[in-house]
């Protein structure tokens, strides 16, 4: 039967589109990889190999019972994951979490998929998906390569393709003080899907407000990598810069405190106000208003945690710059990562806006699994959202809110947290986070129906 399949074609050999080519062999589907490198190579890869690690040799934290990452790391095992039988076999000491050996683990992905009989590894630049690929999956990553960046950006439209992530930091709802913080928005303005309280405001005194634009100003700063030419855009600079500028400036923009009332202090004006927006539709997330930063993530931690109701804040993301090459996928993107405007194009990683070598190999698990079973006339199954991979696909394909009011696009890419899953009420903070992880392991199970499926053996 194989035999009279037409091939699909994934575009870019990393996490994913590794990730994804051997879930499409395992179910009997041949695949072209297609791969620039050696090529052609852009700035951060050094080697030929597939799914090179361009930076940090981690996994990060292992715990299937307390971790996001832990159990999507386990979620994939059960799935099959090329990705992680290299990660588990080339594993070096590193406490609870999961640090591999880089050559060896890539090393052993680049020979497992040269020596998938379905597989064929095509060493070149694809510019163009041509007409007669009936299915192609694009996984070129942050760093995709300018003339297939083009052709994206022909088909999506400029302004749903962006080339530099500009993240603030995103807050658990449920870690915030509201002892202090209140919910208001500026001037009570309902908009277009608010009510007028959609917003939560942290408020500053006068001298709260200068030790904050000190702490920014001297806090140290991550520097941008040589293909990094500086991205400031005027909308959207860094906090520290605004700091920078002048001591006024933030509480002109992103900090200004007018038309904001503190409820239980209605006569006293803040000198300044830090506002949160809420950030997917569950509404446990909460993204700090106008705060993308290249403070140190250390330090955003420690700034941060000085602004009122936001001591306890725990952090699902924090903020950064970095050249990145995403789209906007909840418009794009359908619940199976087709483009909607040409379903013969699907997109997986970290393209997609999810971040991190785990996160952007899942996608491409999942990419593979829905394009071997739209070749084999099946209808692909999405996995519940209570699951790791179902949160994250969920953060890509609709469960980011675009904006309350009129602004720019918020969608960033994201790393997997707790804050993705829909909640569990009840329990205290680390008993609710095992209470998500059980649950989401018993709905794997049950998605797939106990079968193993093409374990990667
Ligand atoms: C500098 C940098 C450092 C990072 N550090 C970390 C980190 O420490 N930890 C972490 O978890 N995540 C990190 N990331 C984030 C990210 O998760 C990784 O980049 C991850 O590798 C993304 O997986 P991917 O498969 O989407 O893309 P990649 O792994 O980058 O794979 C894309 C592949 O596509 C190829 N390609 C590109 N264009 C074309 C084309 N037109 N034709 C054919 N092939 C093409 C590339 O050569 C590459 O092999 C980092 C990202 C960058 C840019």
């Amino acid at each position: 039967m194989t035999q009279s399949l037409r091939p699909v074609h994934v575009i870019g050999g990393g996490l994913s589109g590794a990730e994804a080519a051997w879930q499409i062999a395992r179910r009997g589907v041949p695949v072209v990889l297609h791969e620039m490198r050696p090529q052609r190579s852009i700035a951060a890869h050094r080697s030929a190999d597939f799914a090179e690690l361009v930076c940090s040799n981690s996994f990060r934290s292992d715990d299937a019972s307390g971790s996001a990452i832990g159990l999507l790391h386990a979620e994939m095992r059960r799935l099959g994951s090329l990705v992680m039988r290299a990660g588990d076999a080339h594993k070096l000491p590193a406490g609870g979490a999961l640090a591999v050996d880089r050559d060896g683990f890539a090393a052993a992905i680049t020979a497992a998929l040269e020596g998938e009989r379905l597989i064929e590894a095509r060493r070149e630049e694809v510019s163009d998906p041509p007409l007669d690929w009936d299915s192609v999956i694009i996984a070129t990553g942050p760093l995709t390569s300018p003339p297939l960046a083009e052709t994206i950006g022909n088909l999506t439209g400029e302004a749903a393709l962006a080339f530099f992530d500009a993240i603030a930091p995103i807050v658990h709802r449920d870690s915030i003080d509201f002892g202090v913080a209140w919910f208001q928005s500026r001037y009570d303005k309902t908009g277009p899907a608010g009510s007028g309280a959609d917003y939560i405001n942290c408020p500053l005194t006068r001298a709260q407000y200068d030790a904050f634009v000190d702490a920014l100003v001297t806090g140290e700063k991550t520097a941008f990598r040589d293909f990094e030419t500086t991205p400031y855009f005027e909308g959207c600079l860094p906090i520290e810069v605004m700091a920078e500028r002048g001591r006024e400036t933030l509480r002109h923009g992103p900090m200004k405190p007018f038309g904001l009332t503190d409820p239980r202090n209605p006569d006293v004006k803040p000198y300044a106000v830090v506002q949160l927006r809420q950030d997917n539709r569950l509404g446990t997330l909460f993204n700090m208003v106008g705060f993308q930063t290249k403070l140190k993530h250390g330090e955003q931690v420690r700034i941060f945690r000085t602004i009122p109701g936001l001591a306890n804040a725990e952090f699902a993301r924090l903020g950064g710059l970095h050249r990145n090459t995403f789209l906007n996928s909840p418009r794009l993107l359908d619940a199976t990562l087709r483009l909607k405007a040409m379903p013969r194009l699907r997109f997986a990683g970290q393209i997609t806006g999810c971040e991190g070598y785990v996160e952007s190999a899942a996608i491409g698990l999942l990419a593979g699994r829905f394009v071997a079973a739209e070749r084999l006339g099946e209808q692909p199954s999405l996995p519940p959202p209570t699951t790791a991979h179902g949160a994250l696909l969920n953060h890509i394909t609709g469960g980011h809110l675009e904006t309350i009011d009129a602004g720019p696009r918020s969608f960033q890419p994201m790393n997997i947290n707790f804050g993705l899953f829909p909640p569990l009420g009840g329990a205290a903070r680390d008993a609710r986070k095992q209470a998500l992880c059980a649950r989401a392991l018993a709905d794997l199970e049950a998605w797939i129906g106990g079968a193993i499926p093409h374990a990667a053996e």
